[in-house]
């Protein structure tokens, strides 16, 4: 199947038809006008087979999760997504996995409201890259390196279950069936908080989406920022399912909402005056806004955890890292 047939077959009609796009695909490049009173938000995240997902992983649910990871970092700056570009590459024509992916996409793009303006398909090892831009109010942005002292700091929904089901699929941990399926489905389908990051943009001070690891994460804002934070354990929001799988008395009961990644939850800090309008947000996107500590002054290491009277240990790898040796 010649590269035209893949294009035309599998990656055009893939999302709303926005009246600002002039040129999509099929042209040398896509062409879209922004509105006068928006800037430009543009980000690119990849993901490649044996290191973002497991070999084997279904093309529809690598279709739903390359989408949300990219409008993920959209709504962690308090962008809309809008528009898609898709380098694809893959390791030979599989017609069912392309129709698979492709309605996978389809379904995330409208989900979105985002338009596949644009891609490149190559062969090589299955690689997923997207770029995703988005549009945000002139003079708005949310970013990690505006936190400030006294600041309380938030993460929404639950963390931890997506890299439960990560360690599940790995046979690292057994669960039961009914629990299975929810963090595994946290891991292959999460969903980017692209409303709460709108919201947020007249509220909080600094954000980031938790893709690394909470701590991780935290630790990033703490750098850009300059300060510090304490963070109360007990806060951390886990689910049900998460609660259930772990004795409450074992010591690594947290490390996978502390170190975890991939659950694309936001942590945010808020000045507390503002508390109310976080509740008020809380209610109005039916998702729990959980206050897990507060903003602090720097004084050596960056993310303080506090559980009841103890101050836990430093972990000494944070999140995910791609070229340690
Ligand atoms: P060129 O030879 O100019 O690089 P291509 O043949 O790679 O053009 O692509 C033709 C058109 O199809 C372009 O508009 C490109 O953006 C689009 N395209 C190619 N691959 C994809 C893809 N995987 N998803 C979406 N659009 C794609
Ligand atoms: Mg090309």
């Amino acid at each position: 199947m010649a590269e035209f047939s893949i294009i035309r077959d599998y990656c055009q009609g893939i999302g709303p038809q926005h009246h600002s796009t002039r040129i999509d695909i099929g042209d040398d490049a896509a062409v879209f006008e922004p509105p006068n009173d928006q800037d430009i938000a543009i980000s690119t995240d990849t993901m490649v087979e044996g290191v973002h997902f497991l070999e084997g992983t279904p093309a529809s649910h690598l279709a739903h999760k390359i989408l949300s990871v990219n409008c993920s970092d959209m709504a962690a700056m308090g962008a809309l997504p809008k528009y898609a570009t898709m380098a694809l590459t893959i390791p030979s024509v599989n017609t069912e996995w392309l129709a698979e992916f492709s309605s996978g996409l389809k379904a995330q793009a409208e989900h979105y409201q985002v338009q596949l303006i644009g891609g490149d398909t190559t062969n090589g090892n299955l690689t997923l890259s997207c770029t995703i831009i988005g549009l945000l109010d002139k003079s708005k942005v949310l970013s990690r390196g505006n936190a400030k002292l006294g600041d309380d700091v938030y993460v929404s929904g639950c963390v931890g279950d997506a890299a439960l089901g990560l360690a599940n699929l790995q046979g690292k941990i057994a669960l039961e069936k009914s629990l299975e399926t929810q963090v595994q489905m946290a891991h292959y389908r999460p969903q980017a908080r692209v409303e709460l990051g709108l919201g947020l943009l007249n509220i909080a001070n600094a954000c980031i989406d938790v893709s690394d690891g909470l701590v991780a994460d935290l630790t990033h804002i703490c750098h850009q920022s300059q300060l510090a934070m304490e963070i109360n354990v007990d806060a951390i929001p886990v689910s049900a399912a998460y609660k259930s799988v772990f004795d409450v008395n074992s010591k690594q009961q947290m490390d996978f909402a502390l170190y975890g990644g991939d659950d694309y939850e936001l942590a945010f800090t808020v000045k507390p005056e503002r508390r109310g309008e976080v509740k008020d947000l809380s209610k109005a996107l039916g998702l729990p806004l959980s206050k897990i500590g507060s903003v602090t002054r720097s004084t050596g290491s960056s993310v303080c955890l506090r559980q009841g009277d103890n101050v836990l240990p430093a972990a000494k790898n944070l999140g995910f890292e791609h070229f340690t040796d």
